[in-house]
């Protein structure tokens, strides 16, 4: 997943992923069809936006399938600022169960906890990947 990662930021040019990701978290372009957003909210809200016609159109789809914008809700999500948050918890969590299946390592305790620590650590950092990956995905969504 990490090498996937890489390649699609090295494919896609890391500055433009910088900026665009930059563009669309802080709302400056709208984070589903790359349409720049007028100052319609102020800009110090700093959160992911849709432009007005995406806007319609959610909410055309949704009066069809009320689950149907659950897209939209995951992109939104990536973008939102509080993902970074929650990805640097689950990389503390992946330190600290290496950490902990180290120690356990050393003192030679139960070696089925260890292996838990090891597998969960695992896990976790394969979630970190692919919500990366997919990250990547939907700020390039719609970018040239
Ligand atoms: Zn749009």
């Amino acid at each position: 997943m990490m090498v996937v990662y890489h390649f699609f930021v090295k494919r896609y040019g890391f500055t433009k992923y910088i900026n665009h990701l930059k563009l669309k978290k802080t709302g400056q372009v709208c984070y589903n069809c790359v349409t720049k957003i007028e100052d319609e909210i102020d800009s110090d809200q700093e959160k992911p936006l849709l432009c007005k016609s995406c806007h319609r159109e959610v909410h055309i789809q949704k009066l069809l399938n009320p689950h149907s914008n659950i897209f939209y809700q995951i992109k939104y999500l990536l973008l939102y600022r509080k993902f970074e948050k929650f990805v640097s918890i689950i990389l503390y969590l992946v330190i600290s169960f290496n950490i902990i299946g180290l120690v356990l390592n050393i003192t030679k305790n139960c070696t089925v906890s260890q292996e838990f620590f090891s597998i969960t650590s695992c896990l976790l950092l394969l979630i970190y990947w692919i919500l990366m990956v997919f990250r990547v995905k939907v700020v390039m969504s719609g970018v040239n």
